[in-house]
């Protein structure tokens, strides 16, 4: 027998999880097998988010039509501000775009470069992991601190993922080494002109300032992630308050990624009205739109 989950008794409110990880970034569910789960999870879609890559659209686009969800097309794009990164969403942007196209290729490379250099640092700190487990534990996906963790379990440095983030890995920790990472309103501006549109993510689990959603918000920013696992209510009701004054689109998301987090998909999520809402934020820059007439009289 099946059981149809809605979002309660009488609860007709559709919703979508916005930011999920496949295997091609460092996720562990392959984008086809994703459909799968949000459709049991009871979701009428969920946005693609792999870090830096739109690599896995069209498996998840294909599984989502054949299960009746919406797929919405993202990414979770890397920025950041002096040690600290700061991921920026995207959403509904051309994926062939090709200054999108080109950040992604420089930021995979400069993965690599990063990965390396982090194992340098790990290596001084008399942790040795080999850079060709971490490449194959990644596959073809951009290298993440995650792949890292793994193989630093494997190597038995430690016993946990987590403990490879909190003794080495987290942001500013002994073995972190920064990428050479996008400006936080570039990355806004990038997505825009590609056609999408940019939702800062998981704002009070790096502690962000208000400032940087502030100068984030006049170059176009459309919303901000203010229910996620990482954000204990007390944070989420600051990031909705922040989303009210600014005039931003709150979004809920569960950043699934597979076994990697505890997090389940669909757990934290966004509804029909405030996807549709962000999606009324698009703009297409006037060299990739329709163009304007110059006789128009309107
Ligand atoms: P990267 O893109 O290589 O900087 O890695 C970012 C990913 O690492 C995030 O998406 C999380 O999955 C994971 N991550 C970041 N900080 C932590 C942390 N403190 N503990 C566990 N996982 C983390
Ligand atoms: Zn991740
Ligand atoms: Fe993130
Ligand atoms: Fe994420």
């Amino acid at each position: 027998m099946t059981t149809v989950r809605s979002g309660g008794a009488g609860n007709t409110s559709q919703r979508f999880d916005l930011h999920v990880h496949s295997s091609r970034s460092d996720g562990t569910v392959a984008p086809g097998g994703l459909a799968a789960l949000a459709a049991r999870a009871g979701l009428a879609g969920f946005a693609l988010t792999d870090h830096d890559t739109v690599a896995g659209w069209d498996e998840a686009a294909e599984a989502c039509a054949g299960l009746g969800l919406e797929f919405v097309p993202g990414i979770e794009l890397s920025a950041e501000v002096g040690v600290q990164s700061v991921h920026v969403l995207g959403y509904w942007m051309d994926g062939a775009d090709e200054d999108l196209v080109a950040e992604c290729e420089r930021l995979r490379g400069e993965r690599e470069r990063r990965a390396r250099a982090m194992l340098d640092r790990l290596d001084a700190l008399g942790v040795a992991v080999d850079f060709e487990r971490v490449r194959a534990i990644a596959g073809d996906a951009p290298i993440g601190r995650p792949h890292v963790a793994a193989a630093m379990v494997e190597a038995g440095a430690v016993t946990t993922p987590d403990e490879a983030f909190e003794r080495y890995l987290a942001d500013g920790g002994p073995a972190y080494e920064p990428k050479r990472a996008l400006d936080p309103v570039a990355a806004v501006a990038l997505l825009r002109a590609a056609g999408g549109v940019a939702v800062l993510a998981h704002p009070g689990c790096q502690d962000l300032p208000e400032t940087l959603v502030e100068r984030m918000a006049a170059a176009g920013l459309a919303g901000v992630e203010c229910d996620h696992p990482g954000h204990d209510p007390a944070i989420a009701a600051q990031w909705f308050a922040h989303a009210a004054r600014l005039n931003l689109v709150p979004t809920g998301a569960s950043d699934f990624h597979g076994d990697r987090k505890d997090a389940k998909i669909g757990e934290r999520a966004t509804s029909a009205e405030m996807v549709d809402n962000l999606r009324w934020r698009r703009v297409m820059p006037p060299e990739k739109g329709v163009p304007v007439r110059e006789d128009s009289s309107w």
